[in-house]
């Protein structure tokens, strides 16, 4: 396991963030190797400027020979430095590639990679988390009044809850924490959260669903009134479906599970054999999915359901006179 927190912070300080390899190499030190295969793409163009070894305070211009010999000329006035000999190699600029390092922080926490430049600077959604889809966005600022910026842009265009990224939470002020709050998004610094492995990928230090369990949505058990309502309906249309002979299903389901008697009680109630009785009470576990003894549990609100549908059905046929008595009472289906 390799740990690459000088790259965290580099990624703050190197504007771009990208750089020829001796920059990079002045902040990551040998973290260099790993995270130029893990997440740095070379530019088609080469620099055309070098950054001074001695500080100067220019950054010197390359010049290329006709022999093709490369220098990094002085550009300071008066002149300080030698001229420095480079390589191909010594110029070529590495940058960030965004894509490779949204789709490690994917597979490390386990988000479905979403991609899309947003019209912030340096700020992409790199996916988007759990079964609400919550914007998954990294953000790379070198400045705290533009990361600043940032979550209050994100915070106003969202409106919603969403999970910023950001290399390392140092620009995370009192403000920051205050917008983040308002819109119930939450903030991860890369930093703290991720390690590297030698193979070259991101490991998370705590699983996602760890991390973000308050961006995925509650599981509600379903309310034991509308477990029993649906069945109660589901058994009235059994009746209503096919011409059973008496007793009917919801007669033996008023008495076996609402009553809650025996199968002997409701065949001597009913005047039918036991078999019978057994017959009427696979019908309701057939089309409820549930055993009759099971939805004695719900029998206190069976009576509820009853009279509920009973008024509603009521106030139904009432409303219906009424507009039949405006027509005259032939039109009465009632
Ligand atoms: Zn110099
Ligand atoms: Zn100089």
């Amino acid at each position: 396991m390799a740990e690459v927190m000088k790259f965290w912070r580099a990624l703050e300080e190197l504007l771009g963030p990208s750089g020829v390899a001796c920059r990079w190499e002045g902040r990551v030190g040998d973290e260099f190797a790993a995270v130029k295969a893990a997440f740095l793409q070379a530019r088609p163009r080469p620099a055309v400027s070098y950054p001074c070894p001695h500080g100067c305070g220019c950054a010197h211009a390359v010049v290329r020979h006709e022999d093709g010999r490369m220098v990094a000329v002085c550009r300071c006035d008066p002149w300080n430095c030698d001229d420095l000999r480079l390589s191909e190699a010594d110029l070529v600029v590495y940058e960030l590639s965004w894509a490779k390092l949204g789709r490690a922080l994917a597979g490390a926490f386990g988000w479905a990679v979403k991609g899309g430049a947003l019209p912030l600077p340096g700020t992409v959604q790199i996916g988007a988390y759990g079964s609400a889809a919550v914007p998954v966005i990294l953000t790379i600022q070198t400045e705290p009044s533009d990361f600043r910026g940032v979550v209050a842009e994100l915070a106003a265009r969202l409106r919603g809850p969403f999970i910023l990224f950001a290399p390392t939470s140092r620009f995370v002020d009192g403000t920051c924490q205050e917008l983040l709050a308002n819109c119930r998004a939450g903030f991860f610094d890369l930093e703290s959260h991720v390690s590297l492995t030698a193979q070259g990928n991101l490991q998370a230090r705590k699983p996602g669903v760890e991390l973000f369990a308050r961006f995925l949505p509650e599981e509600k058990e379903p309310l034991p009134e509308d477990v029993a309502r649906k069945a109660f309906k589901l058994i009235e249309q059994l009746d209503s479906d096919q011409v059973i002979k008496p007793p009917s299903v919801l007669a033996v389901f008023r008495l076996y599970c609402v009553k809650e008697m025996t199968a002997d009680q409701v065949a001597q109630k009913c005047r039918c054999s036991k078999g019978t009785i057994i017959n009427r009470l696979k019908l309701i576990r057939e089309k409820t999915g549930t055993e009759p003894d099971e939805l004695r549990r719900f029998s206190s609100h069976f009576d509820q359901i009853e009279d509920d549908i009973r008024e509603s059905r009521a106030s139904h046929i009432h409303r219906k006179r009424l507009i039949g008595d405006n027509k005259g009472p032939e039109d009465g289906e009632y």
